[in-house]
Parts: C-alpha cells; structure tokens; sequence
C-alpha cells in the first residue's frame, strides 16, 4: 500500500481513520508522527503544501518562493516595522528550505521556562530532553561545517570576529556530502541537506505512517469536549475527513492558533504571546571577489553576544535576494550588478522582547508585532557589531541599509555613533522573521496558557499541540531541533495518556 496521497488526484471525497491525525508534515509534524509511529500508532499526516522532489527545486530564489513557500514568502507582520515573516509550505514545512543550522535548546533558555513556571521540570525533564536531542542529532547527521566548503562569506566572518574577540565557530548542520553550493533555500538540489522530509517523515513512512499532501485542514471535528478528527479540502474542493483518537496540530505558531480560532477554540491566551527573532542585515565589498553564493549556505556564527540577545550568520542568498540591496539606477546600477561578486551580507537574529499576537481573519492569520525600544537597540547594536567585524575582515565599506542613518561608510566612528543615536523607530530599520513562538503555549495555569505541560490542550481531549506555539519563550536560537525534541516528547506523551 502507497503512504502517500496526493490531494491534488483526488475525484472524490476521501475518509480516512487513524489513531493519530497530525495536521502539518513540518518540523514539529514529522518528528511527532515519526516518535508516535515508532511507538506503533496508525498515524496519517495531512500537509497543506505538495511534495517537492530535490530534482523539481527551482535554481532562482524567487521561483523557489512562488513554488514552495506560503505567500510567496510575502506574509508581513504589521506594525511600525512591517517584516516579512517567512515560512515553507511543502511536506517538511519549512525544513527543506531552511539554512540547516542546528542548535540544541540552551540549558539557561530552559531553566527561564522553569522560572516562569516550575511544573514543567517534572513535565519536561531536561535528561529527557537532552536524550532525545542525542538522537535527533544522530539521526540527521548534526555535524560543524566542513571547512573545505566553508566558502569565502563564512572564513571572513571567522576573521572578522576573531580580530574584535568575539567567540565564534563553524555552524552545526544537519547536512550530509554538503557540496557547498550554497542553495539550502531553494531547496537542495542534490538532496544533501537533511530535512525532516527525507530523515524523520520518511522514517514515519516506513513505520506505517500515511501522508497526505495537497490538503489543508479547515476544521477539526469537536464532539463532546473531545477532538475526533480534522476536515480539509483538496485544490479541487474535494473534502477529506480523518477520524483520529488524537488529533495534534503542527501546523506553525502561525498557522495553529489560526486554526484553533477558527474553530471556536478561545480558551487561554491563543494567539497571544507571538515572539520572534527578528534578522536584520549588514551588507560590504570586499576588494577581492567573495562570491556570496558559493559556500555553505550559512556556515559560520558568531556567539559571543548571545547572552545579549544577539547571534550573527553568514548569510547565503540567491543573486536576485542579493540584488535587492544594490544601489543606484542605470549606469550606476549596471557597474553595481558587475561588481555583485565582491558584495556579501551577514545576518544578526535578534531574541526581541516584544510578544506580538496572532489575530485571524477568515481561515487567514494576521500578525502584529511592534519591537520594543530594547529591541531596536539591539537592532542597532547588531549592525555596529557585524559592520566592525566587515571592516576587521577587510571589507572596503559596509552598508547597514537603515532609513535616514549613515549609509555606505568604511569608518568605524560611523557605526559606534548609529549605535549610540541611530533611528529609535524601528520603521527605520529592514528586517525578516524565521523563527517564531509561544501563541499556545505550555503551562500549568489554564488563564496563562492554551495547552498543559503535557501538550494537551487545557479544554479539550484528545487534542495536542506540538510546535512551537507551545514554547513558553523564544530560544535566542535557531529553533529546529528544539522544535523536534519537544515534538517528540508530546508524541511520548499523546501516546500514554488514556484515549
Ligand atoms: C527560510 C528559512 C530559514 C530557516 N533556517 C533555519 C535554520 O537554519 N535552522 C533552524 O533551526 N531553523 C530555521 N528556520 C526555522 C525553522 O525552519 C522553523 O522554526 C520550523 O520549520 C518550524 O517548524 P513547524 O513544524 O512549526 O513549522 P513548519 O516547518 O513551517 O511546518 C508547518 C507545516 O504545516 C503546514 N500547514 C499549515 N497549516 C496547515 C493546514 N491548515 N492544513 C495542513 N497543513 C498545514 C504548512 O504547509 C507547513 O508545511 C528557518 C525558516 C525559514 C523559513
Ligand atoms: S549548501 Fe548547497 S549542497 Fe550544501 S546542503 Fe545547502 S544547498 Fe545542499
């Protein structure tokens, strides 16, 4: 029997039973129907977006947009700084277009999520947690950058923090035979990025697990303070029904509480909470060719602010992405293009402080997000950090893109006086959010959170949460394989509990 569907061949209506329906083949989706499969549940998964083979990837970034991510990659947070927020929408959600980085969650970000409610030490076990994570990163082949296709983007940010002393080091990835190619956001074209798509959903697959691709759930089917099953639609309007004992929704902090909304499912502060990493960039020349678009994508970090709140990556786009921060028009813009080999930008994830709030509109959701003063500092702060390490590393001048700010200098003294009296409205500043949290999240408080420290929603049975909607914070890192080990673990958890 074929584990996978395709709703776009649907004719007809379709019904399905399982003992588990997980809505959303992503990150959180397939590590959950890989832990429940292994445990030896019939689980189906039902995604949104199609199936993308390495060989359909497109080679330009905005194809690549169109095709496999949500919006076009166009959806924006409203507020004073209108940010892309940017998210896949493909079996394996956001994974087989994400830049591969790994982190594992930080002990101190943990031990934060205790303070705010000590409940969760016996909910979430750290040795649990960090056993699960083992295994994880065995599985998808964490391992540094190989130096050998590092790339020139990635060496010089090593330089460059080396010369102002700040700790840095090659990325973790979950890569294997990376060739360097520096294309992860399209999409691999060799298939050597490990995405949750190839790795933990086909393990799934192989333990029984059904997926069905091109179906996006509409309704979750309520009857009697109980989740019995999800209702979706086809692109051709046909109607799918699963019937399920347990239903989980991994279908994003976005995405999920939308969805729970859209459902009559109010309860606790759902939607509310909306926390982000917001990514500003610094753009530089350097004299000799650097050409931004080979290497690991993004293969380098520097650590040494994260107890700041701050993070820096090489950054790896397409040239088309790149494009977007020439200058000029005409003959100035044509000697711009000729000269993009020598331009690269690098990348500050900044752990904001402001919560946002998911709202919905339909079946549609709406973000608003207004960075707090703090955060606008930090934004500051990271564009001062990564233009000095640009000008340590060589660079002949930097450019921090901010409205009405010094734009193109080589001169350190302009970047320590953006920090100190730069623009304090965060309109001022061009950023992009790939890493968000918390608008259902976990606790033990029915009024504070949506779903209890075992994943279960506060008010319903049989319905769970596992993305990181239910992360009581952000993770001031990259979130995947966090995202993965508390997928996991809420597997473990669904699976235990009595029907
Ligand atoms: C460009 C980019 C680069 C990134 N780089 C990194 C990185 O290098 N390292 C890192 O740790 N993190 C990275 N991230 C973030 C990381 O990929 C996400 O945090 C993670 O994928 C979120 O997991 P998720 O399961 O919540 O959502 P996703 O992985 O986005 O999956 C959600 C899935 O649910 C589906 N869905 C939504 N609604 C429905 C519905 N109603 N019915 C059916 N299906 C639905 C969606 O189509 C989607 O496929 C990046 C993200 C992006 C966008
Ligand atoms: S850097 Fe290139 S070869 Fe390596 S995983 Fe990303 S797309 Fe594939």
């Amino acid at each position: 029997m074929t584990r996978r569907l395709d709703g776009a061949t649907l004719r007809g209506p379709l019904e399905l039973t399982a003992d588990v329906v997980v809505v959303g083949s992503g990150v959180a989706g397939a590590a959950f129907a890989r832990e429940a499969a292994a445990l030896g549940a019939a689980v189906v998964v039902v995604e949104a977006g199609r199936w993308f083979e390495p060989p359909d990837f497109p080679l330009a970034s905005f194809d690549a947009m169109a095709l496999m991510y949500r919006d076009l990659g166009a959806s924006v947070v409203l507020g004073p700084m209108p940010a892309p927020y940017v998210q896949g929408r493909m079996v394996g959600g956001s994974s087989p277009i994400n830049g591969a980085i790994c982190w594992r969650l930080p002990r101190d970000v943990y031990d934060e999520w205790l303070t705010a409610d000590p409940a969760l030490r016996d909910a979430l076990p750290w040795d649990e947690l960090e056993a699960v994570t083992d295994s994880l990163e065995t599985r998808l082949n964490v391992r540094p950058t190989d130096p050998t296709i590092a790339g020139r983007k990635n060496q010089l940010l090593a330089r460059g923090a080396e010369a102002l002393g700040l700790e840095h080091r090659p990325i973790r990835r979950n890569v294997s035979g990376c060739e360097g190619l520096g294309r992860c956001m399209q999409g691999c074209p060799n298939g050597r990025k490990l995405s949750v798509d190839a790795t933990l959903l086909a393990d799934a697959e192989a333990a029984g697990t059904r997926v069905v691709s091109a179906v996006e759930v509409r309704e979750l089917d309520l009857s009697r303070g109980r989740c019995v099953g999800v209702r979706g639609v086809t692109p051709a309007g046909h109607s799918v029904r699963v019937k399920a004992a347990s239903v989980v929704l991994a279908a994003s902090a976005i995405q999920t509480p939308v969805l729970l909304m859209a459902n009559g499912l109010r309860h606790g502060p759902v939607g509310q909470n909306f926390q982000c990493h917001p990514g500003v960039s610094m753009a530089g020349r350097f004299p000799e060719p650097v050409r931004m678009w080979e290497g690991a994508t993004q293969g380098h970090e520097v650590i040494g602010l994260r107890h700041e709140g701050l993070k820096f990556e090489a950054l790896g786009f397409g040239t088309a992405v790149l494009a977007g921060r020439l200058r000029g028009v005409g003959r100035e813009l044509s000697r711009e293009f000729d000269d993009m080999d020598h331009q690269l930008d690098w990348g500050a994830a900044v752990r904001a402080e402001a919560r946002g709030r998911v709202l919905r509109m339909g079946r549609h959701p709406v973000v608003l997000f207004s960075p707090s003063a703090r955060d606008v500092a930090l934004f500051r702060r990271g564009l001062r950090v990564m233009g000095e390490m640009m000008l340590a590393a060589g660079a002949d001048f930097v450019d921090p893109g901010v409205r009405g700010a010094v734009a193109r200098t080589s001169k350190v003294a302009d970047l320590v006086a953006l920090e100190a009296s730069g623009p304090r409205f965060a309109g001022a500043y061009t950023a992009a959010i790939t890493h968000m949290f918390g608008t259902c999240r976990m606790g033990s408080d029915p009024q504070q959170s949506v779903v209890r420290p075992d994943f279960r929603h506060h008010a319903v049975q049989g319905l769970y949460v596992a993305d990181s909607s239910v992360f009581p914070t952000s993770t001031g890192v990259n979130p995947q394989i966090p995202i993965m080990a508390l997928a996991t673990m809420c597997a473990r958890r669904a699976l235990r509990s009595p029907p």
